[in-house]
């Protein structure tokens, strides 16, 4: 442990009622201001991964170190978010200080608050719309904004880009890039090698058990690919960049 580590997990082992071990003896260390990207196929233990650093499930085995009154905010998957309700932009946001809220209406600082952050975001202007009136990505740069309202120093996101388009996913991760130069800590999962793994600066390859962690240049590589989606691909490098190319269209990496 350094002065510097936000959240380390050491040997963490995570059971769902009766079933198998979702993750196991999973070390996982994140020091502020670090981008760590989580990769792994679909029911790898991601999401998991990310509850468990969020305490919002207890491991079954190992220690969870968490700095004293670390702020840590949760951006969820878009998809798995039900929009049935009636709610606008700003009432998203602003579900991020209902706790320690003693009015049951935001002040006028919190409405400024909820307009400089939605500024910041490229949303301005859309606090009164409803939610579901938005595309995927501004519905995720809601979800953004919502998370940093609470000023985190580590900020959480599942699966940030999946079901968004190219662009959007060019500007969730500049936007998500600058907030890191700001000094906030990242983690994000994701299943996009070539569209966001490749471009991070940290990658934990996971399958259940973390299978390897470093910079993309040491982790995508075909032998820690094929250990972690368990299907033989490639790896091309083109201008500098590592490309996953999947030889028999066996695995769904590229976007
Ligand atoms: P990922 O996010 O990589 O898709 P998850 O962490 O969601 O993976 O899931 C890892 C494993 O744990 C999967 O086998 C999944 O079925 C199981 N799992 C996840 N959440 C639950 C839950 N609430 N109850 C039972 N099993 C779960
Ligand atoms: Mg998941």
């Amino acid at each position: 442990m350094t002065p510097d580590t936000l959240v380390a997990l050491e040997g963490v082992t995570c059971t769902y009622g009766k079933g198998p071990a979702a993750i196991r003896d999973v070390d996982l260390r994140i020091e502020a201001g670090r981008f760590t990207g989580l990769v792994g196929p679909s029911g790898s233990g991601k999401t998991t991964v990310l509850r468990v650093v969020l305490d919002a499930i207890r491991p079954s085995s190992g220690t969870v170190f968490r700095a004293p009154d670390l702020r840590v905010a949760y951006v969820p998957q878009i998809e798995t978010v039900n929009w049935d309700f009636p709610v606008t932009v700003s009432e998203v946001v602003l579900m991020a200080r209902t706790s320690a809220r003693l009015l049951p209406w935001p002040s006028r600082a919190e409405r400024r608050q909820v307009d400089e952050v939605l500024e910041r975001l490229g949303l301005p202007g859309l606090g009164s719309r409803h939610i579901r009136e938005l595309s995927g990505g501004q519905q995720q740069r809601v979800f953004l904004a919502r998370a940093l309202l609470a000023r985190p120093q580590l900020l959480l996101l599942d699966e940030p880009t999946s079901g968004v388009d190219v662009r959007t996913r060019h500007e969730v991760l500049h936007l998500l890039s600058d907030l890191n130069a700001s000094g906030i800590a990242i983690l994000l999962t994701t299943h996009d090698l070539n569209g966001i793994a490749a471009h991070l600066p940290h990658l934990v390859c996971l399958n259940g058990e973390v299978l390897a962690a470093g910079h993309p240049a040491d982790v995508i590589t075909p032998d820690v690919l094929q250990r972690t989606y368990g299907a033989p691909l490639d790896v091309l490098v083109h201008g500098g960049m590592r490309v996953v190319v999947d030889p028999h269209g066996a695995v769904q990496v590229i976007e």
